[in-house]
């Protein structure tokens, strides 16, 4: 019997002992920094010249690995790999492939730390981030490897006197992986090992920004006894490898998690049945968000500024869960706005190596000029409260900003940002409250922060989101606690770290026989 699911717990950084472990392990991956990491095909490394530069987001100039990168040639090598290695992975024992995660999940645990301290350097994380991200890398192990044990059981279906009626689950096919920087350990890992406990093969494209945590995962499940070709790891660019293996007859299933942009191309190329192609492909994915705080007149006014700031800046509010849009109730709308500036003022954005700012970096210059772009936008929208500047010599940083007084249909009110900006908006009362927090094209996470349970209620009907959170943030869902995804174009709403994740990438057989 395996022992029942349990979250694995965050790391107390105010324990010393914690901190020297955590500066010891942040030494020792300084030390091992500019490594050469190959692609892995039917577990053969393959080194190309062509390489991805993974850096540090707080240093441009420390260079966290040298990544080969992949060509259409050795992606149509790890498509054919996959595509074989599948017949015999498909028969394999579901408890078995259940054992591998569990194991995964030891080998990082012990290894805590040095995880950690490398999401510090490749994702630009705070400590608390980083812990987090290896917490949950750890979760969607144990929970999709007891998700697999219990899908293994068999689903309960009728049966008349004379027949013997079975339905079961059995895997699709290759699925294609491409995996997002954000959670570049997590939802990378949870979204591959997803794929793989339920018996398909799989191509694994990181995101070109991190792809070095991938390789570590590589590594582990490797050690862990995945056997080679399950999961092959191809980084490579979207344009090149991405497209192409979406658009390949023999992919069965694609998983993706990160822009919308990306996120639609994919929903429509894999749509397209290719010549020589003999099913409709299946897609999970997840997109963006534009996610709102609601505070009520009847509230805990000091918790609704704090869950606001701790979910618009943590991370650098580069979370899809983040809050982007506070939608204040009138009554309550100088007193929140003043302290939501007030705690912001608190905070600041450094080198999270030392653990000593709130928040760290944006991942690349993209993203640095995006945020500074709408920053620009906000400027002319809204009334700045605090924040508005940042600085790209050293790292890409972008101070957490607050903007006030904004109309709902201001653009900074309804495009994803995706970095440390906030956006607040009066309403005359709840109703319009939750029809503001509506107005946008995604669905994903939300927060109301109310004492009046009606209007609870209300919100729990009304509010149309796949994570709706009260009195209480709207980031840091918790694998097995609470199941995240969105709805309309936050994506496919398939749940990660659900009771329903791992059935997508499965399909039921019904078996009847005759006596
Ligand atoms: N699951 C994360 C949360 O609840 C967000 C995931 C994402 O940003 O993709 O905060």
């Amino acid at each position: 019997m395996v022992v029942p699911y349990k979250h694995e717990p965050f790391t107390d950084f105010t324990v010393e002992a914690n901190q020297k472990l955590m500066l010891e392990a942040i030494k020792q991956v300084e030390a091992d920094l500019g490594g050469e990491y190959p692609l892995i095909i039917g577990g053969e490394r393959i080194t190309t010249d062509d390489k991805i530069v993974s850096v540090n987001p707080s240093k441009k100039d420390e260079v966290i690995g040298y990544v080969s990168k992949a060509n259409q040639e050795l992606a149509e090598k790890a498509m054919k790999v996959a595509d074989s290695k599948f017949e015999s992975w498909r028969k394999s024992d579901p408890k078995m492939r259940a054992d591998i995660l569990f194991r995964a999940a030891a080998i990082v645990r012990r290894r805590k730390f040095e995880f950690t301290a490398h999401l510090v350097k490749e994702g630009g994380k705070p400590w608390k981030e980083a812990d987090a991200d290896t917490a949950e890398a750890i979760d969607f192990m144990e929970y999709y490897g007891r998700q697999m044990l219990k899908i293994n059981g068999g689903t309960e279906i009728n049966s008349r006197p004379i027949e013997y009626n079975q339905f079961n689950y059995i895997p699709l096919g290759v699925g294609v992986v491409i995996s997002p920087w954000n959670f570049l350990f997590a939802i990378m890992a949870g979204t591959t090992v997803a794929a793989m406990v339920t018996g398909n093969t799989v191509l694994l494209k990181p995101a070109s920004a991190t792809p070095v945590i991938a390789y570590k995962l590589m590594e582990v499940l490797e050690e862990a006894g995945m056997p080679a070709g399950v999961v092959n790891y191809i980084p490579g660019s979207g344009s090149e490898v991405g497209d192409y293996l979406v658009d390949h007859p023999r992919t069965r299933f694609v998983s993706f998690t990160g822009s919308r942009d990306v996120g639609t191309r994919i929903f429509e190329r894999a749509a397209k049945v290719q010549k020589g192609q003999n099913w409709l492909k299946r897609t999970i994915i997840e997109m963006g968000g534009k996610d709102t705080i609601v505070v009520d007149s009847e509230a805990d006014l000091e918790l609704a500024a704090e869950s606001i700031v701790q979910s618009a800046f943590g991370f650098s509010g580069q979370k899809c869960s983040a809050c982007s849009r506070a939608i204040i109730h009138e009554d309550v709308y100088d007193q929140v706005s003043e302290r939501v500036a007030q705690l912001t003022k608190e905070l600041s954005a450094g080198d999270p190596s030392d653990n000593s700012h709130f928040m760290g970096p944006v991942i690349d210059q993209a993203a640095y000029d995006k945020i500074t772009k709408y920053i620009g936008i906000g400027k002319e929208e809204g009334k700045l409260l605090v924040g508005g500047d940042g600085d790209d010599s050293k790292g890409w940083f972008v101070n957490p900003t607050v903007f006030a007084d904004l109309d709902p249909e201001a653009r900074i009110m309804q495009e994803e940002i995706f970095g440390p900006v906030v956006a607040l908006a009066k309403a005359k009362d709840f109703d319009q409250a939750i029809e503001i927090a509506n107005n946008t094209d995604y669905g994903l996470t939300g927060a109301v922060i109310t004492n009046n349970r009606a209007h609870q209620e209300q919100a729990r009907e009304d509010f149309h989101v796949g994570n709706l959170y009260f009195n209480r943030g709207c980031t840091a869902a918790i694998v097995g606690y609470q199941p995240f995804g969105g709805f309309k174009m936050s994506g496919t709403d398939s749940k990660a770290g659900g009771p329903d994740y791992l059935i997508q990438h499965m399909q039921g057989k019904t078996t009847s026989e005759m006596f």
